[in-house]
């Protein structure tokens, strides 16, 4: 069983209310996702993601010191710039606005999938064009599971692209205001059963702080979010939840998706996964985590969901 990704590795500039500020700090959709999905996995997490000759050393460093993480498709190209994301969060922390986004490097030509990584059965698109998560998807002959990521921007200005790869992924994780936004809906299951109409299978909408609600082929249900009682900064929990829980799927088997409890179980792996990364800026966190604290997390909140 192997786990692959595809997305951004970014350099992001955020703002939060309460004055704080990390400028010029490693982000991206990919790094979040791989250092949260290494948690969960039994093989190393599979990278496969570009950055220009601007990206740091030190940024490097810090992707290299995530264990279980799988560098082999990551790549340093000359002559580009680093993907960058500059974003300042509201009042409330769960929204958002975004400032910027330098599309740079991830504009260009994609990056290839070493010939190492063509056998992955199970793959993960993280945020990235829809035309870059297709064409890894397309290289990928093995893949026995695909889910998907996406974004307010990706829905405005790539939606052909995008819907071809709905009508190509068994699952989608997206946002509650992405959902509304893909399908016109503002319910969130009637969201979520729209967005299974265009081809996932499964869908899971994240609303932030207030968990997630799924519609899968056992029914629908919700997660509460882990109840935070302090947040540095929000950002990555969206990839972090989504590594946690393609992290597990890996784990337990490429069809454990299938079944409505392992399905669960997943979900609160990614629960789990993105109230550690809300707790510092950039991947300070949830590259540091041990498995002894995600164990004792993954307790407390199985302990706090029952009924
Ligand atoms: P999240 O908070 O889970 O939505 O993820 C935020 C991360 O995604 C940041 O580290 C950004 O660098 C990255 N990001 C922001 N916008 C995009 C985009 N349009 N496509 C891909 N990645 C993005």
């Amino acid at each position: 069983m192997s786990l692959i990704v595809t997305g951004t590795i970014g350099i992001d500039s955020v703002s939060t209310p309460d004055g704080g500020h990390a400028e010029g700090v490693l982000g991206g959709s990919c790094s979040y996702f791989a250092a949260a999905a290494a948690l969960f996995t039994r093989a190393p997490v599979r990278v496969v993601g570009v950055v220009g000759d601007d990206f740091p050393a030190t940024m490097h460093d810090t992707l290299r010191s995530i264990r279980r993480i799988d560098l082999a498709g990551l790549e340093a190209r000359k002559g580009s710039r680093t993907f960058r994301w500059g974003g300042r969060y509201r009042d409330n922390m769960d929204q958002r606005d975004t400032l910027f986004t330098d599309l740079n490097v991830v504009g260009e030509e994609p990056p290839k999938v070493p010939a190492a990584f063509k056998d992955s059965t199970i793959v993960f698109l993280a945020n990235s064009h829809p035309a870059v998560q297709l064409g890894l998807l397309e290289s990928l002959p093995k893949r026995a599971l695909a889910v998907a990521d996406t974004m307010d921007l990706w829905i405005n200005v790539a939606r052909d692209d995008l819907s071809r790869l709905l009508s190509r992924v068994d699952g989608l994780v997206l946002n509650y205001d992405e959902a509304q936004l893909l399908t016109g809906k503002r319910n969130t299951v009637a969201a979520a059963r729209a967005v299974t109409a265009l081809g996932p299978k499964f869908v899971v909408v994240k609303k932030g702080e207030h968990g997630c609600l799924f519609v899968h082929p056992g029914g629908i249900g919700a997660l509460p979010a882990y109840p935070a009682e302090t947040v540095t900064d929000p950002t990555g929990a969206g990839d972090a939840f989504a590594g946690g829980l393609m992290g597990t799927f890996e784990r337990l088997g490429a069809d454990s998706w299938k079944d409505p409890s392992a399905f669960r179980t997943a979900l609160a792996n990614g629960t789990v996964a993105a109230s550690f990364t809300i707790e510092s800026f950039s991947l300070t966190r949830i590259a540091r985590v041990t498995d002894d604290e995600v164990e004792a997390r993954a307790s407390e909140y199985a302990a706090m969901i029952r009924v």
